[in-house]
């Protein structure tokens, strides 16, 4: 299918194909025409599936159609995401999709000054992208209007409850005009996220796409059974091959992070931490420095990097494998997005492996251990390197592997 089938308007058509998009990602077919029809929808998605652009499009669309002029610059539709990164992406996904249309969208998030936002919006917008505790700040202040919103998204409603912000929601909704569109996406729906998109939608139609438990086909994944105290001389040995120009790491600590990047510094290697105690300045300049290319690991916690969005992004390394094990799956979808292919690389230590096989269990497929590219397998006993520079020499101990 192409996206002229989806019955999208020239201008929006003209810019898809400046981005080089040919074909619309199965959540853009399911869901463009349900909301160019009006229709309330309930999304099952995660990031990567393109779901940004299923959103975009048609509100850019139905915005489009019905101006006048005394409806322009209001705020018409309003798109509300946990994450600083997530609601910089969607707001330039906007940008991007409607440079041909006479809409102007903007952002705002919380940890830096408002001021230059308080500018824009008094400049009026047609489309606010908006985290949260900033949206509810500035309403309170007397900058944000909501009443002429028509068409409400709340994304990412998952993890806006994983980070507390249900009582931002709903004060939200007690504000937002009863008649209205509302889409509601959510990369897992466990009761009380299905509960939630029941005060918020209604008669929607569902769509799913690649639910969490279900790992992108076209990445490559593979585990390194590790001790503990050798993950920092696999990450050097494995960054070796110069064919990784870029890596996203993952620690599970903001800590951690930072301990990963003074390691990497120490040898020579580019990188940076992206994780919610850096300003947000810090961590826009280490995205642009990662996308460019001149940072060439870049070393995120979870939540930091829900909205990392790097085009062609080939490698993910999971230094430490999470508890929760929907994360793999969010993790791993940083790489072989839309279609692209990418490798997935997980350190496993022995206290990991309970983790691991809950992984497992969620795809439903076993990961392949890599075995003889690995110079520093999990043995029963090692000793802790004695300098972390000089470790990724082999280890000297011969004793037997230590099974999964
Ligand atoms: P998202 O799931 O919205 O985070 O999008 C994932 C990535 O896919 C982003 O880098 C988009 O720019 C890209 N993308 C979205 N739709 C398409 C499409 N139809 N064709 C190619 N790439 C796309």
């Amino acid at each position: 299918m192409e996206f002229h089938s989806l019955n999208i308007i020239a201008p929006i058509l003209k810019s898809l194909a400046e981005e080089g998009y040919k074909n619309p990602t199965p959540i853009q077919e399911q869901a463009i025409p349900i909301i160019l029809n009006g229709t309330d929808l309930l999304g099952c998605a995660q990031t990567g599936t393109g779901k940004t652009a299923a959103f975009a499009i048609p509100i850019l669309q139905l915005l489009s159609e019905n101006t006048t002029n005394e409806r322009r610059k209001r705020i018409r539709s309003l798109i509300i995401t946990p994450t600083r990164e997530l609601a910089i992406q969607i707001n330039e996904s906007f940008e991007a999709y409607g440079r041909h249309t006479h809409l102007i969208s903007t952002v705002i998030f919380g940890g830096v000054n408002q001021h230059s936002q308080t500018i824009i919006l008094n400049k009026g917008v047609d489309i606010l992208v908006a985290t949260p505790g900033r949206l509810l700040d500035l309403m309170n202040q007397g900058f944000i209007n909501l009443k002429d919103v028509e068409i409400f998204v709340l994304d990412e409603a998952d993890r806006m409850l994983d980070m507390g912000f249900i009582n931002d929601i709903k004060r939200l909704l007690a504000v937002l005009p009863k008649k209205r569109q509302s889409l509601f996406f959510s990369a897992t729906m466990p009761p009380e996220i299905l509960k939630l998109s029941q005060n918020i939608l209604h008669q929607p139609e569902k769509v799913e796409v690649t639910p969490a438990s279900t790992t992108a086909e076209t990445v490559q994944q593979f585990v390194y059974m590790v001790d503990k105290n050798y993950k920092n001389a696999l990450l050097l040995h494995i960054l070796k091959d110069k064919n990784i120009k870029t890596v996203l790491v993952f620690t599970r600590t903001k800590h951690g992070a930072d301990k990963v990047v003074k390691i990497l510094q120490k040898n020579n290697i580019t990188a940076e931490a992206i994780h919610g105690n850096k300003a947000q300045n810090a961590r826009q300049r280490a995205l642009t420095n990662f996308k460019a290319q001149t940072t060439r690991v870049l070393v995120a916690t979870d939540i930091a990097a829900r909205g990392i969005d790097v085009d062609s992004l080939e490698f993910v390394i999971n230094y430490e494998i999470s508890n929760v094990a929907e994360t793999y799956v969010h993790r791993i979808g940083r790489t072989g997005r839309a279609g692209a292919k990418g490798t997935a690389l997980s350190f496993c230590d022995a206290e990991e492996k309970s983790y691991l096989r809950d992984i497992e269990k969620l795809i439903g497929k076993k990961i392949p251990v890599k075995e003889e590219e690995n110079p520093f397998p999990l043995v029963e006993t090692l000793p802790p390197p004695k300098e972390i520079n000089k470790s990724t020499q082999k280890p000297q101990v011969n004793k037997k592997w230590r099974g999964r």
